[in-house]
């Protein structure tokens, strides 16, 4: 069911990606091992209802006859209010069986969603402490849960495209680079039944069509480019099949080449200024060696196509009226 609230450690969110998960951000900081005023918080799992359940009774209150399957320690929180921690609130939606944890006291959008206090669960950090780690939240909101990837892309790559995509998301949305509307487009574009496909095309890192539903992506050029490249990799691609395009980017020789940050005709247009988003950047450091490179095959310019594929199809057999 969606509408589960998942909270882990992980940074990449253990499966929550594959599983329609969205990134929320963090929590606050928490407790990797015991520590003194701190108790297990205690992870629960309903597979029926699709519900995580945190709590630090180690009986779990009533998630065992409830139908809930434990999954483990997911943290260390304090049960008092230490120093310069707060209390993280727990709330039940009955409607759809969700709980959901928040440092806001006024539960940020749960009691208008329909969502009970169910009072305190512990107390956490804001801000980093010795020994703490993040703690992330993720939202089962069915965002990329009609994504497809191709059976030559292996697990590991489609886990890894996914987290990536889940952070391309979550950096977009909190980014003032682009416009509300774009926005709007880039969120639509996440929830199209976009393919992954292989591409073995060595001059580009991934490529897709304006408007399209297909991303194809070059593992060998990609992966080895780091967390940040990939990321900007595919929101810039999500944003062609938002419907965003680009012209071609003018390198040198050219006697005016594109440079990032320029904010031109080509670094100013809305996949480029989605880059930015992730880190800051448009093209980072891998990208501008190879910018350098002698050979234009080996700069990777994003070969986008301007019509989407069914038109270019029906367009190709059409003749011109005189
Ligand atoms: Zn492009």
């Amino acid at each position: 069911m969606a509408g589960d609230h998942f909270y882990c450690l992980d940074p990449a969110g253990e499966l929550a990606p594959a599983g329609g998960y969205e990134r929320e951000g963090v929590t606050g900081f928490v407790f990797t091992a015991p520590a003194p005023g701190t108790t297990p918080l205690y992870r629960w799992w309903h597979p029926m209802v699709g519900d995580h359940f945190y709590c630090t009774d180690p009986a779990g209150e009533l998630a065992p006859v409830s139908g809930y399957v434990f999954e483990g320690i997911a943290c260390h929180i304090h049960t008092g209010q230490a120093p310069n921690t707060v209390p993280l609130f727990r709330w039940y939606n009955p409607g759809n069986g969700d709980h959901f944890y928040c440092t806001d006291p006024a539960g940020e959008l749960a009691p208008a969603s329909g969502y009970v206090s169910e009072g305190i669960t512990g107390y956490l950090y804001l801000v980093p402490q010795p020994q703490t780690s993040p703690l992330h939240r993720w939202f089962q909101s069915g965002l990329m849960s009609n994504f497809t990837y191709d059976s030559d892309i292996t697990a590991a790559q489609r886990l890894r495209l996914q987290e990536r995509h889940t952070w391309a998301w979550f950096q977009g949305k909190a980014c003032g680079a682009l416009t509300a509307q774009q926005l709007a487009d880039l969120r639509q574009a996440y929830q199209k039944a976009i393919r992954h496909s292989v591409s073995t095309d060595a001059t580009a890192n991934a490529s897709a069509t304006v408007n399209g539903s297909r991303i194809w992506v070059n593992f060998t050029n990609l992966f080895p480019l780091g967390g940040d490249e990939i990321s900007q990799t595919l929101i810039h691609e999500m944003m062609h099949c938002a419907g965003y395009s680009h012209p071609a980017r003018r390198d040198p020789p050219s006697p005016n080449p594109d440079t990032p940050g320029d904010n031109g005709p080509y670094y100013g247009t809305a996949p480029l200024q989605a880059e930015l988003c992730i880190a800051g950047q448009q093209s980072d450091a891998a990208t501008l060696r190879l910018m350098l490179a002698p050979h234009a095959w080996q700069r990777r310019a994003c070969p986008v196509v301007e019509l989407p594929r069914d038109l270019r199809e029906f367009t190709k057999g059409m003749r011109r009226p005189k």
